[in-house]
Parts: C-alpha cells; sequence; structure tokens
C-alpha cells in the first residue's frame, strides 16, 4: 500500500513563516549570552544511552519512558539526546575543559522525548542551553537567572515567574528522603498508582504528581528546606539575598523538586500563565555532583534549558511582531538578452549592495507576471531590465512601495542610485 508519507507525530515542520519568531529568540539569546561572556558549545544528537541512564537518573520520567533508544548496526545502545546538559559535561570531560578550569557555556538545539503530544509540549522540540562549570555560587547562580530575566526585558514577555528552591546535599537529601517515605507510608492508600510506584523508586518525585487528587497529601508532607543542611541553607539564604539585591522577584516554592536526579542545592523555574498547563517556560539548577559521577574532577556547576516552542507561543501570543526579511531589489528581466545578463547584473548588484537583498527573477515571463513577483516579494524597489534597456544599458528603477515613481538608471550608477532611493522611502 502506498501510504502517505507524514511527518512523526510530535515532530514538526517549522514553515517559513514561523521563522522569525523562532531567529528573534534564538538571535536575542546569542547577543545576551556574548554580554555575559558564555561560549556557543555543540554536542551530538545521539549519545550512548548509558550516559543518560548514569546523568538523569534510572528512574526518572525521562529515562523510564520518554527515551528514544536504539540499537545501532553495531549492536551499541544509542538514544537521541533528551536535554542537553549530560551530552555537554561528557563532552567537557573528554576534553579536558572542567581541569581546574571555569566554563561558561551554552547550546541550543532539537531535544526528544516520547511523551504524549499536545499544545507545548512535542516529541522533538528546541531548547536554549546555559551552563557554568566550576562556581560553586550562589552568585553565579543569580547570574544565570539574570541572562535568563533580561531575556525576557529583551523580548518584551512579562507574563513570567520566577520559583526557587533548595534541594541541599545528597546525604541531607537521603534523610529528607527517609522521612518523606515515612510520611507517605502513612498514607499510603490515599496514593494513586503513580506515586505509589514513585514511593519504592523515588519518593521526592510524588511530589512532582500532576494529580489533583494527591494535592492534599502532598500540601502534608514535609518540605524539604526544613531539612537543609547547614550549609546548603546558608547558599540558599545567600543566593535569595543577591537575588533581591539585584532586583529580581521570586517566589519560594518548597515543592519545587524537578524531574531530574542530578541537581543539588538551588533549584529554579520560570513559568506563565499565558501557555495554559505547559506552564513551565525554563527551568534549571545546580548539579554539583554531576561532572564527578561521569568520571570528571570534583566540579560544581549550575545550569538552565528553555523551551523555544513555549518562548514563541507566547510571543505570538502577545502580538510581538517579528518579520522575515525582505529584499530590497527585485530584478525584472524580460527578454532572452536581459534573461541571458541578469545572473551577472545581479550578482553585480549583491557585491555593491552585501545585506541588502537582491531577488532576481529566475524562469522568465511575462513584464506583467514578473512585476506581480516582484510585488509578492516585498522588496522596495524593482530593477526591469528589457530589450530596450539593454541596448541603452540602463535598468529602470521602480519604486514599488509608496509613490510608484520610475526613473532609469545607468548600470554603473545603480547601487548608488539604489541606495539613495531606498534612503528616501
Ligand atoms: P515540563 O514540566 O513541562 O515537562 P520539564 O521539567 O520536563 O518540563 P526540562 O526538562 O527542565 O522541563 O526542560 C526545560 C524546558 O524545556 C522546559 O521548561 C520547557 O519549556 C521545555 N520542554 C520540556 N519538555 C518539552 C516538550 N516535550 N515539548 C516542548 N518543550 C518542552
Ligand atoms: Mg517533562
Amino acid at each position: 500500500m502506498n501510504r502517505k508519507l507524514q511527518a512523526v507525530r510530535g515532530m514538526n515542520d517549522l514553515l517559513a513563516d514561523q521563522l522569525p519568531w523562532w531567529q528573534l529568540v534564538e538571535q536575542s539569546a546569542r547577543e545576551l549570552f556574548a554580554d555575559y561572556g558564555y561560549q556557543e558549545f555543540r554536542v551530538p544528537l545521539v549519545e550512548h544511552t548509558e550516559l543518560f541512564q548514569r546523568s538523569i537518573g534510572e528512574h526518572t520520567d525521562i529515562v523510564e519512558k520518554e527515551m528514544y533508544s536504539f540499537e545501532d548496526r553495531g549492536g551499541d545502545s544509542l538514544s537521541l539526546r533528551p536535554e542537553a546538559t549530560a551530552g555537554l559535561v561528557r563532552a567537557a570531560i573528554e576534553h579536558g575543559l572542567l581541569h581546574n578550569q571555569k566554563q561558561r557555556l551554552w547550546t541550543s538545539g532539537p531535544m526528544f522525548r516520547h511523551e504524549r503530544p499536545q499544545q507545548g509540549r512535542y516529541r522533538q522540540f528546541h531548547q536554549i542551553d546555559c551552563e557554568a562549570f566550576g562556581f560553586e555560587g550562589p552568585d553565579v547562580d543569580v547570574e544565570v537567572i539574570q541572562i535568563s530575566a533580561r531575556l525576557w526585558r529583551k523580548l518584551g514577555i512579562t507574563d513570567v515567574r520566577l520559583h526557587v528552591n533548595s534541594l541541599g546535599t545528597p546525604e541531607s537529601r537521603r534523610q529528607y528522603r527517609a522521612l518523606l517515605v515515612t510520611y507517605f507510608e502513612r498514607h499510603r492508600t490515599g496514593l494513586d498508582a503513580e506515586s505509589l510506584r514513585r514511593l519504592e523508586s523515588n519518593p521526592m518525585r510524588i511530589l512532582d504528581s500532576k494529580n489533583p487528587a494527591m494535592k492534599e497529601i502532598i500540601a502534608g508532607a514535609p518540605v524539604l528546606t526544613d531539612h537543609l543542611d547547614l550549609a546548603s541553607r546558608e547558599h540558599f539564604d545567600r543566593f535569595r539575598d543577591l537575588l533581591g539585591a539585584c532586583g529580581i522577584s521570586y517566589e519560594v516554592d518548597p515543592r519545587l523538586v524537578r524531574g531530574l536526579d542530578y541537581y543539588t542545592r538551588t533549584v529554579f523555574e520560570w513559568t506563565t500563565t499565558a501557555l495554559g498547563t505547559q506552564d513551565a517556560v525554563c527551568s534549571g539548577g545546580r548539579y554539583d555532583g554531576l561532572v564527578a559521577q561521569l568520571g570528571g574532577d570534583q566540579t560544581p556547576a549550575i545550569g538552565w534549558a528553555l523551551g523555544i516552542e513555549r518562548i514563541v507561543a507566547m510571543l505570538q501570543a502577545a502580538g510581538t511582531a517579528a518579520r522575515a526579511a525582505v529584499p530590497a531589489v527585485y530584478l525584472v528581466l524580460s527578454g532572452d538578452r536581459a534573461q541571458r545578463a541578469g545572473l551577472a547584473i545581479a550578482e553585480r548588484l549583491r557585491d555593491a549592495l552585501p545585506g541588502a537583498g537582491v531577488h532576481a527573477n529566475m524562469g522568465g515571463g511575462s513584464l506583467k507576471s514578473q512585476m506581480k513577483r516582484a510585488d509578492k516579494s516585498g522588496a522596495s524597489l524593482a530593477l526591469i531590465i528589457g530589450d530596450d534597456e539593454m541596448a541603452r544599458g540602463v535598468a529602470a528603477v521602480r519604486v514599488l512601495r509608496g509613490d510608484a515613481s520610475q526613473q532609469d538608471c545607468p548600470w554603473d550608477e545603480l547601487p548608488g542610485h539604489i541606495a539613495s532611493v531606498l534612503g528616501r522611502i
């Protein structure tokens, strides 16, 4: 049977009319990272499955049920990356970048999770990712948050709130975990199936349950921040003090535990009310143990990831304008002689007017149909060259937007003439 070919469910094509918003977000982030001294980094889309098992954690939703894992032809178990941090840490260790060094890095690109596709939740989605290695914090915890806060300002996004929490050290977390297990054991009859499963594997994840029926039991559970070790307590207090000192509003959310195992101390999440249920737009935290856990030197680290799809949806919902670049000039080539010279003329114009955008008409067509295409292209000017203009060594320069004037111009004067006309309209 000849099945109609379609994109894989939850994996979206990004058509040209959507891209201006993506470019706005990506370009803004790129500029900000440069301002803050973060360097771009790129890692493969595919890694050994073991990397994610050892970093994100065996008993997390991502590793348990969301990974695209497969055996390659050589028999290795590989996975499409569900997030960027693990690969970045792997690469930084592999290239010796963390040996007595500090690194401020960022990356972006597609991530893959086999989740139920819905508005704001896809199987291929895109993140921008920021990481700082070798800094104990809490000053750098605030710096990475400053970058995100500035990105919102730059994009004109106002409907976001910052939630923060501290997860303490693995040791203090173990003690807290024991208290939590005792508490949930006592309320076992009220737990849903998912939570019962988590009680065995990863009890803190029960706090993250999205089931409203679990709300009350969760509200009565012991609170992690009441059981922090002294150093983590001080780190958290100083972190909040620094946030306040640079005017970043936040709320402490003692239930914020995050879905990945590797977090320690500071965790945070920016949420919005603009997107319905998929309300997390940017999340992150400190992961002081991960580098050592993956075989590197003990290296403190912190990072965040934002979901580009969700940011783009917010910009579009807010009516933020983002336009595709339009050409300055559309070159209309009428008749055989003009068409023959056209490609070279277009190149000379691009040499003289870099960045302006010169669209040459391809495939011929009547003057009328070419003028229609010129109009549709959004260009400011049409440059019309027909047999008559060829013979005289000129082009007719027609203003397409506004006064629709037209004037002949010799070829070698075109760049200057075009620049001056563009300056006027
Ligand atoms: P959520 O609670 O929405 O599942 P998460 O805690 O799994 O988010 P992270 O793993 O921290 O999210 O990823 C960082 C950001 O990436 C999220 O804040 C969100 O904006 C975005 N994101 C995560 N999963 C998806 C997805 N399946 N589709 C689109 N964006 C996503
Ligand atoms: Mg998730």
